[in-house]
């Protein structure tokens, strides 16, 4: 039905107008959890988070859109359309410490002003249109990994509210209860009503600053895998044992850290390998290590270069201790196969980007998103926007009005071809 909709205009008083909102209400959340340098610290359940959530209901409700919680306390403004099949927008609330304004709040200020403009210009849609404003995807007080999306897609299991805990020990059930949630009702957030998932987010790199587009239509998330290396070797003595005699462990790690930034260089751009932590033991100063533990994290969008990729980095984990005489033990700490979004929602962004008259490019995301876990079970894609200086995860993540106003311009179009063309 409604295939012949037509879009009113979009002039520049309407993107004017996108961008001052915008701007406005990223004010307004950032006041929630706002730290030093503009930082915003933001973790799920607390006190900050529940002031967001209040705000984004009452900003919802300004705009007229039906505003309701799932278990979990992700937020959710509704465009009720002919059918009940549901195009969803939004992205993430909560933030890491000491991050910024922008990461996942931005993607539910782009959605709420574009389903809001759809609202004001366009009435009711064919399919029910909602603004997505997901309670957690940080991970940053619990290990709950993607709980938000998790809970909508049902894959939260049985005992896991009760089995992740925070820093302090108190369970994220026990959290959810002191904001008035329920812990056995997390089934109930599961959805089965979705058409489409459309995730606006700032890209979190510098691909788009550098090549001076404004958006990326990412079509896919990377594969993600993570080892965790232990070489064991023989400790000793600072000053008497000869370097001929060594079996020292941590400058094993030290080959093999440089060898996988030479492996990711040689399989060039968009493979990346980063050891983020390491530890050695005892951890003398005077000392030869015994041993050297360090994680290994690398990416790529293709599983099959992931697992050439694998297989090059476990190859020189092993030429390396074979070399220097030392054991070694690898354990898998994650594998998470990437996702590609759908080929319709990319190429309607893209035609969107073209219709506004703005620069993009086609991308892959390095970071994981909820677009990944809802794209399991409806169609989904995501855009991205410029981050200044291609900064996120801390305060100073900043995002061009400029910049938002387009994305917002190109959200209007593909969410109008979705609920409004599309049945
Ligand atoms: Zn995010």
């Amino acid at each position: 039905m409604a295939t012949t909709a037509v879009l009113s205009r979009f002039g520049a008083s309407d993107r004017a107008q996108m961008a001052a909102d915008a701007g406005r209400v990223i004010e307004r959340l950032r006041k929630h959890g706002a730290g030093p340098n503009g930082g915003v610290t933001r973790l799920v359940y607390s006190p900050e988070w529940r002031a967001a959530m209040a705000d984004i209901e009452e900003w919802l409700a300004e705009m007229r859109l039906a505003v309701r919680h799932d278990a979990v306390g992700s937020r959710f403004g509704r465009l009720v359309g002919e059918s009940s099949s549901v195009v969803l927008s939004g992205s993430h609330t909560d933030s890491v410490k000491q991050g910024g304004a922008y990461d996942g709040t931005l993607g539910v200020v782009m959605a709420g002003c574009a389903i809001g403009w759809l609202a004001r210009n366009m009435g009711k849609p064919a399919r029910t249109l909602e603004v997505y404003a997901n309670c957690e995807e940080e991970s940053s007080r619990f290990a709950s990994n993607f709980w938000g999306s998790r809970a909508l897609t049902g894959r939260i299991a049985t005992g896991d509210a009760d089995r992740l805990t925070d820093e302090n020990g108190e369970t994220i059930g026990s959290a959810m209860r002191a904001c008035g949630l329920d812990p056995a009702a997390i089934p109930s957030a599961r959805r089965q009503d979705l058409g489409a998932y459309v995730e606006p987010h700032i890209e979190q790199g510098p691909v788009l600053v550098e090549s001076r587009d404004v958006i990326g239509v990412v079509d896919r998330v990377v594969g993600v895998r993570v080892i965790r290396v232990t070489l064991n070797g023989v400790s000793g003595h600072a000053g008497t044992m000869p370097m001929a005699n060594r079996h020292d462990p941590l400058a094993g790690a030290a080959e093999i850290i440089a060898g996988a930034e030479r492996v990711a260089r040689e399989m060039g751009a968009p493979a990346v390998a980063t050891v983020g932590s390491i530890a050695a033991k005892p951890g003398g100063f005077n000392q030869i290590p015994g041993e050297a533990a360090f994680t290994l994290d690398f990416r790529h969008p293709d599983d099959h270069v992931l697992d050439a990729f694998e297989h090059e980095l476990r190859k020189l984990i092993q030429e390396v201790s074979a070399g220097r005489g030392l054991d070694v033990q690898v354990g898998q700490m994650l594998h998470q196969t990437g996702i590609k979004f759908d080929s319709k929602i990319c190429a309607s962004l893209e035609a969107s980007c073209s219709e506004s008259g703005v620069r993009w490019r086609r991308m892959p995301s390095g970071a994981g998103h909820d677009a990944q876990v809802i794209g399991t079970i409806c169609p989904a894609a995501m855009l991205f926007v410029p981050s200044q200086g291609g900064h996120s995860h801390r305060p100073d993540e900043h995002t061009e009005l400029a910049d938002i106003a387009s994305g917002i311009e190109v959200l209007v179009r593909t969410l109008f071809r979705l609920a409004y063309q599309d049945s």
